[in-house]
């Protein structure tokens, strides 16, 4: 399913252009094809966040975040 050569749509979060992303470039922010726009950078797996790294992360994000919250016991 990491394939490099699958491409994934990661709507621009300015314009809704639907911009393809090849999976070799997960983690980098791209910019769109059509209003030049910053892209969300594409995740294929969760990542994992911790108290330190959670606020700078959601508030560098553009695009929606879906979290999931645990602790071990
Ligand atoms: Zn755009």
């Amino acid at each position: 399913m990491t394939e490099t050569s699958h491409t994934y749509l990661v709507t621009c979060p300015s314009c809704k252009t639907e911009n393809r992303v090849p999976a070799a470039r997960e983690g980098q922010a791209g910019k769109c094809g059509n209003c030049r726009g910053t892209l969300p950078p594409l995740y294929l797996q969760p990542v994992q966040l911790t108290d330190r790294s959670f606020d700078s992360f959601i508030s560098n994000y553009k695009g929606p975040v879906l979290a999931e919250f645990w602790a071990p016991w």
